[in-house]
């Protein structure tokens, strides 16, 4: 072997190692050489190596064949050389310049919390403006005060008495609070966005959807975030993988969770607020291990009544409690009309009557969901019912949510966990999981994976629930929806066409 040649194959050898293509065999071209190589048998000879060639070949050979595949220049073709990928790629690049300089042009670059907020503040002006002129425009009368319902038919508000054949109750919810001594030194979602600086540190305390968007999003302001989980892992109503994989891309953004953790007390002290809780120790990914937080005496049992507990405190500038959210029922004067109440907030049957007659109720005030789109479905379909023709009911059985945290959370239909519930068997259900980087993560540099599962009954392939975690999870959920609506089977998503390149192709195919 000549140096040269030496030289050619070390650098193929380099050249295969970085692309991680298959290493390819080089055969000159022309026709003179036409029988002076070697004979090669195979089932399968694919020429071209772009998408359609590599898909066809890795298939064959999938089931067994001998295939060779033939391409005179790069693998991948035109799509992973001169198409969808560098495309896309660039695509990411120029979208994000021209949002980071668009927002942050004042900022030297930085996410600054000031200049968000008054892009925030600006934006609520313009619909505060919107929905007033809309409403008069639609020529309804507005009252500003406080309204209370004093007999069926009739409302006071201030000194004015309203009577009306049917009342809605749409008063919505406000964050519960943390009934612990000190709890109201705790801020709530509801002050976030009204503060005009964000804390250098902040204890969240909770769980769920509010938690999870206020810890991501204020971790990415730079507040340093401890999260009190009273359970053994986030959204506990979401599906645990996804769920699993959020805490490892929260964790990873420098977001410390405390899990099993069961909230005593707060205390204010030296312009630091002081939570102390207690937490069992088994389960916890980061128990002790914030810069501002110690622990105390042992003990035993827990809300789980399993492991060790022991006391710990975290000191940080700001706490923030979501833990739930109550039904604004206060001063209405329900009660004393006899308005029965539910669990969680009012009860109301199928066309959201309430207990006392002409007397409706929608929204974050009843038992249902408290989701901005449910209430507005209710809205509407309750006002076509009472006062036009009847309209089409939404379908209230499968609403697709988000958490918009960082990677954003999607999901639609059932979790894994609660199909194997309904369905009485595991077996009964299958579930198919992809991890993957996606292009995006890959031109920022990192390698934080993408998560998809499709749930499905394992006879009928009918897909019972959808769960992503992806910035552009909550976009696919919402059209997947319309789908698992609709019935769809596993099999339909492996047979409709992928678009390319997505994220949301990752279901299909
Ligand atoms: P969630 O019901 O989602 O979560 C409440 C969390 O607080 C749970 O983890 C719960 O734990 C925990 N918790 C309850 N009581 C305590 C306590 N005393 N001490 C410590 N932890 C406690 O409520 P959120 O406030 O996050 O949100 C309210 C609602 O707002 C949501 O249900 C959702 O419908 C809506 N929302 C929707 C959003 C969206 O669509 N993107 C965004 C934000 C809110 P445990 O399970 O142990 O009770």
């Amino acid at each position: 072997m000549t140096k040269r040649q030496a030289g050619n194959d070390n650098e193929r050898k380099r050249a295969s190692k970085v692309s991680a293509e298959p290493r390819m065999e080089r055969v000159p071209r022309g026709k003179g050489n036409a029988g002076a190589g070697r004979a090669r048998q195979a089932d399968f000879v694919v020429i071209g190596g772009g998408s359609a060639g590599v898909a066809a070949a890795m298939r064959a050979a999938s089931h067994g064949a001998s295939v060779i595949l033939v391409e005179r220049e790069q693998i991948g073709g035109t799509c992973v050389n001169r198409g969808c990928i560098p495309k896309k790629m660039l695509h990411y690049g120029a979208t994000w310049a021209a949002i980071l300089s668009g927002c942050l042009s004042h900022t030297g670059g930085r996410e600054d919390w000031n200049d968000a907020i008054v892009r925030v503040k600006a934006e609520m002006a313009r619909l505060h403006a919107s929905y007033t002129q809309r409403l008069q425009e639609a020529g309804v009368q507005v009252l500003r005060g406080e309204a209370m319902v004093t007999a069926a038919g009739e409302v006071r508000v201030g000194g004015d008495t309203l009577q009306a054949r049917r009342i809605l109750i749409a008063t919505g919810s406000r964050p519960a609070p943390l009934p612990v001594p000190g709890g109201e030194l705790a801020s709530t979602s509801d002050d976030v966005f009204q503060w005009n600086g964000v804390p250098a540190s902040l204890v969240v305390i909770g769980g769920g959807y509010i938690a999870v968007e206020m810890a991501s999003i204020l971790s990415r302001y730079g507040v340093k975030v401890d999260m009190l989980v009273r359970e053994s892992r986030l959204l506990e109503n979401f599906d645990e993988d996804i769920a699993l994989a959020l805490a490892e891309a929260l964790t990873a953004k420098g977001v410390r969770l405390h899990l099993n953790t069961d909230v005593t007390l707060l205390d204010q002290a030296n312009g630091a607020i002081e939570v102390c809780y207690r937490q069992v120790e088994e389960g916890a990914i980061s128990g002790s291990g914030s810069s501002g937080s110690s622990s105390g005496s042992g003990g035993n049992g827990g809300k789980n009544g399993k492991g060790r507990e022991r006391i710990h405190s975290v000191r940080a500038q700001a706490a923030l409690a979501a833990i739930g959210r109550e039904p604004n029922l206060d001063g209405l004067g329900l009660e004393a009309l006899g308005v029965a109440p539910g669990q969680r907030g009012l009860r109301v049957d199928r066309q959201f009557r309430t207990s006392v007659r002409g007397i409706h109720a929608i929204g974050d005030v009843t038992e249902g969901p408290q989701l901005t789109p449910v209430a507005t479905a209710q809205g509407r379909w309750l006002a076509d019912r009472l006062f036009g023709r009847r309209g089409e009911r939404a379908d209230f059985d499968v609403i697709p949510t988000a958490v918009f945290c960082e990677p954003a959370i999607g999901s639609v239909g059932l979790t894994e966990a609660a199909a194997i519930e309904a369905a009485g068997k595991p077996e009964r259900i299958g579930t198919r999981i992809k991890r993957f980087v996606s292009l995006e993560n890959r031109f920022a540099g990192n390698t934080m994976p993408s998560v998809m599962k499709v749930v499905y009954n394992a006879r009928s392939g009918r897909v019972l629930g959808v769960h992503l975690l992806d910035n552009a999870a909550p976009e696919i959920a919402q059209s997947i929806a319309v789908a698992l609506r609709l019935g769809v089977r596993l099999s339909h998503l492996e047979t409709t066409m992928q678009l390319h390149p997505t994220v949301a192709e990752e279901l299909f195919g």
